[in-house]
């Protein structure tokens, strides 16, 4: 008899059962696992700016 572990889904946060049926896991469902993803993939492109416009701080001395 062992009880699940409790996790947070990081997108909507709200509790999810870990078990081996939740394929998803650590989130609650396979749309907030996308959301996620999404996320992920916007964050990098906001790093390659920043770093674009520090190139161009640079040259411009
Ligand atoms: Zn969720």
């Amino acid at each position: 008899m062992t009880k699940p572990r409790i996790v947070t889904c990081p997108t909507c946060l709200q509790g999810v059962k870990w078990t081996s049926k939740n394929e998803h896991r650590p989130f609650c469902s396979e749309r907030c696992k996308l959301i996620d993803l999404g996320g992920w993939a916007s964050e990098e492109h906001r790093i390659a700016d920043v770093q674009a416009v520090d190139f161009e701080a640079k040259t411009s001395e």
